[in-house]
């Protein structure tokens, strides 16, 4: 938006409501541009996405590492099984065992053994199964989390930039508006001001005899008045009236 307020004031026959109607004008785009300003400056630094998907990739890497430290002893329980079953398989076939007894008990202890080994293997490939895709997720999050740190530096730099915008025009209204203000009668100014503490427009337009602020009809006497420059205020909302 191109706004050249100093256009306003350096008009020679400008009356008095026209300078409060047009100081009125730049308080309010004052206003807007701080608005603009804070919303901006709220969401400069603001990375929720951003750190909520490192949070999740923190909590992914936990659950890997704990699938492969499952992983892990369950391969040592396999191992030690199958240790086992060669340590007695040796005893019942090397020929050193002679007792009948000793031997058909040895052969039950590796029939038991053998059978845990079927769950066990079972039990082991769904956790690799499971680290498999944990490890799919986690690509995921990591190439979400670069997508998201890119997104994030270019709105970060836009935004910066429109900060610096609107700060200068913030700037320049500021100055637009005390200028202005220096050559208003004080008195009138007071009145503004005060008006402006409730309410967000204190000089408002009469068209077709109403005043724009509350709608009631104006005297003539009074919108006559305000139509020379006179600082009118409106019976009934006390507002500024004003006439082009
Ligand atoms: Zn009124």
């Amino acid at each position: 938006m191109t706004i050249s307020p100093i256009h306003f004031y350096n008009k020679p026959d400008m009356s008095l409501t026209g300078q409060l109607y047009k100081l009125q004008q730049l308080d309010l785009e004052l206003q807007r541009r701080q608005q603009e300003l804070s919303e901006v400056a709220d969401q400069l630094g603001d990375d929720k996405a951003l750190v909520a998907a490192e949070s999740k990739l923190a909590l992914q890497k936990e659950q890997l590492e704990d699938a492969m430290r499952k992983q892990k002893s369950s391969e040592w329980e396999m191992e030690d099984l199958q240790e086992k079953v060669r340590r007695i398989g040796k005893k019942l076939y090397g020929g050193t065992t002679k007792d009948p007894k000793e031997l058909v008990n040895l052969e039950k202890e590796v029939k038991g053994l053998k059978s845990q080994i079927g769950p066990k293997e079972d039990v082991l490939l769904g956790l690799m199964s499971q680290i498999e895709e944990i490890e799919a997720i986690m690509k995921t999050t990591t190439e979400d989390i670069k997508r998201l740190k890119r997104e994030w530096e270019q709105k970060q730099e836009i935004l910066g930039q429109r900060k610096s915008e609107v700060e200068a025009l913030i700037a320049r209204l500021r100055g637009d508006r005390n200028g202005l203000a220096q050559q208003i009668d004080s008195e009138a100014l007071n009145t503004y001001e005060r008006i402006r503490l409730t309410r967000a427009q204190a000089v408002v337009k009469v068209e077709g005899g109403k005043c724009q602020g509350c709608h009631i009809t104006v005297p003539t006497s009074q919108w006559q008045k305000a139509k020379v420059g006179d600082l009118i205020q409106c019976n009934s909302c006390s507002r500024i009236l004003y006439l082009e």
